[in-house]
């Protein structure tokens, strides 16, 4: 019997839902099932399996019980039906499109996003005849006017990567369904701890697990959530047929251990974000901070709404812009100078020649984020020990 109750609370799930230790000798965590195929006791229970008249693994592409045990607690977490754990966050998003967009088919998506995920929409899938037009979705009637009846996607992040823009979910949903598209919602920077998009009318989410989920910086891996008969196609075209990306056992493994402790860290990268990002804010070599808890960003209350806690990355410029930039960076300490984020260790990165150089000069312009703009993961360490660092490499650079 497994331990599945959705009337239990978040934290309670996090760790129990889906694997009863009873079911497999009593070990206290989920076996990491190293196998690539699996036995069938007759011919014809593997050709049943095959034709989908029977329930069973069959090969690994397909399903592992490592990673089951993930995808149903993940789907449990976002209240969702079914869910899908794949090799890193691209591949859940690629094993979506892959799935469900064809040529001639139209992508509206926020016009700041992930920027592998902004270089696939726009500069690989035109390829294949399927066009994405960006828009601003902080306006929910910017995608009333850009849907229509070739529209099969809408996709957006929230707070969106790298400048903490916060997009309406409800709202979008709502004029998504009217014209039958799909809503994907990339739910990376909150997790189903602050927002879980499915509950609010998205049609899938899609995480990196490689970030909170997991939580280490030890891994990659991604999740898709939806309703199981999409999640079914994502599993047997998407990853079987598709791009291949199923995740390995052991990172499974390792995101069922990071997800034990999510509330606690998401509480602590929390507050310790909303702290940083008052005090940055009223530094004198601050020109602006990104943060959606601040009463100065453009949607504090959607945030407030939206949103349990308002998540632990923080954007900021600074007054002497790019340059300033790059010598906070080089000033730190404490804080890691590294891409990737969610992880224990603070991190700091600068997206227009990192993780957003996917955006040439004058889209990153037109796009809305400076080259000046410095993006910080905040980890789980001590308040103190940051602080200084942070405010001490702020007044080196001041000089
Ligand atoms: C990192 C990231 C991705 C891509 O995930 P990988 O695990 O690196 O493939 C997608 N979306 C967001 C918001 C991310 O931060």
């Amino acid at each position: 019997m497994s331990r599945r109750n959705e009337q239990q609370g978040f934290a309670t799930r996090s760790i129990h839902f889906g694997y009863d230790p009873l079911d497999y000798h009593g070990a206290l965590n989920p076996p990491v099932f190293l196998t690539s195929t699996y036995a069938f006791d007759k011919t014809e229970s593997g050709s049943a399996r095959f034709a989908g008249e029977a329930q069973g693994y069959i090969y690994g592409r397909v399903g592992n019980p490592t990673a089951n045990v993930l995808e149903t607690r993940l789907a449990a977490l976002e209240e969702g039906e079914a869910g899908l754990a794949t090799s890193s966050g691209m591949g859940a998003l690629t094993a979506v499109i892959w799935t469900l967009a064809r040529t001639g088919d139209e992508i509206i998506a926020d016009k700041t996003l992930y920027g592998c995920t902004f270089a696939l929409l726009h500069h690989q899938l035109g390829r294949f005849g399927i066009t994405t037009r960006f828009v601003d979705m902080t306006d929910a009637s910017n995608v009333a006017a850009a849907i229509g009846p070739k529209t099969r996607l809408v996709i957006t992040e929230t707070p969106s990567n790298p400048n903490m823009r916060v997009v309406d979910i409800a709202a979008i949903s709502e004029i998504t369904a009217g014209h039958g598209a799909l809503f994907v919602v990339d739910n990376t920077y909150c997790t189903p701890y602050l927002q879980r998009p499915l509950t609010l009318g998205a049609d899938i989410v899609v995480h990196s697990a490689t970030k909170y989920l997991g939580g280490h910086g030890d891994l990659l891996a991604g999740v898709v959530v939806s309703r199981k008969e999409l999640v079914d196609q994502f599993r047997f075209i998407g990853i079987k047929e598709m791009n291949g990306a199923c995740i390995s056992a052991l990172d499974a493994f390792l995101v069922l251990r990071g997800l034990k402790t999510l509330s606690l860290r998401m509480d602590r990268h929390c507050a310790t974000a909303e702290r940083l990002a008052h005090d940055l804010e009223s530094h004198p070599a601050v020109a602006r901070v990104f943060f959606p808890g601040l009463s100065s960003h453009p949607q504090h209350a959607l945030a407030t709404r939206q949103m349990k806690a308002y998540g632990g990355m923080i954007a900021m410029e600074l007054k002497g812009g790019l340059a300033a930039g790059k010598a906070f960076m080089d000033a730190t300490a404490l804080v890691t100078r590294a891409v990737s984020l969610g992880d224990a260790e603070t991190l700091v990165q600068h997206p227009a020649s990192m993780t957003h150089a996917t955006y040439a000069p004058e889209e990153r312009a037109r796009h809305g984020f400076t080259d000046g703009l410095i993006r910080l993961s905040v980890g789980l360490e001590d308040y103190e020990d940051l602080r200084s660092d942070i405010f001490g490499a702020l007044s080196r650079i001041e000089q």
